[in-house]
């Protein structure tokens, strides 16, 4: 059984003030809540303030990036240990939106992956197809290249606390979710994909999480797919009430 992960992708949303707002209302509707996990992913300039707020509770801080070297003249960039410093447990890598608008591409993903794991974060690694890709009967090739990219030599005892989660970019933001039959198919790709990697036990094991428009109405029916260990959720993770209805689906 894989307990699942629900995670809040907050992106560039929330001050450290409203940061603290947030737990406060948020920590006492989860409270003894420990059939999931759950992280949250503020920008870096509230981590600080997420990691002091959840001190104590069960909840865990996570980024939403990280940069693979591990110190140097590389501005604007924070690298993992950094972010273990600051009592950072989790990192996004390769998020649409950072391959979208920011470059990324299936080799620093792997790049990333490896810093992560070497500094200890837990790393839920992002893949998904755009529209394009799907009506172009593409999703399966999009999914095994992004995982066997990502997991370039990286071994399975290495990568033993990784997370993937399948977020197809057009349902992300946009109000339309993968059915979860579509999502469970998704799945079922990475963990093959997952199993050629790093062995079958090891994919048997792995977290996949949904990302893609979760919301409360939505989290009940998309959890109960077998497939689905849990959820990446952005804009209903903003709401302390939203993101609890989730978590509590
Ligand atoms: C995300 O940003 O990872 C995401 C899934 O966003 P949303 O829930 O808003 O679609």
């Amino acid at each position: 059984m894989r307990k699942k992960l629900i995670a809040a992708n907050w992106k560039m949303y929330k001050t450290p003030d409203q940061t603290r707002d947030f737990f406060r209302d948020f920590l006492p509707l989860v409270h003894g809540h420990e059939r999931d996990e759950i992280v949250v992913c503020p920008t870096y300039l509230a981590i600080d303030a997420a990691v002091t707020a959840a001190k104590g509770s069960t909840v865990a801080i996570g980024a939403q990036d990280v940069y693979w070297q591990t110190e140097g003249a590389f501005t604007g960039e924070i690298c993992a240990s950094m972010l273990v410093a600051v009592g950072t447990t989790h990192v996004i890598i390769g998020h649409s939106e950072r391959r979208q608008y920011f470059g990324e591409t299936d080799d620093t993903v792997n790049l990333k992956l490896k810093s992560a794991i070497e500094a200890g974060l837990i790393p839920i690694v992002c893949v998904g197809e755009v529209a394009e890709e799907r009506d172009a009967g593409l999703t399966d090739d999009v999914l095994r290249r992004q995982c066997l990219r990502a997991f370039h030599k990286v071994s399975a005892k290495k990568a033993v606390n990784l997370v993937v989660a399948y977020e197809p970019a057009w349902a992300i933001g946009t109000g339309k979710t993968a059915t979860p039959q579509l999502a469970a198919d998704a799945h079922a790709i990475i963990r093959a994909q997952s199993a050629d990697s790093f062995g079958q036990d090891f994919a048997d094991k792995l977290r996949i999480l949904y990302g893609g428009s979760v919301k409360p109405e939505n989290a009940q029916t998309l959890m109960s797919e077998i497939e689905i260990d849990g959820a990446l959720v952005g804009g209903a993770s903003l709401d302390p009430n939203s993101f609890a209805a989730i978590v509590k689906y």
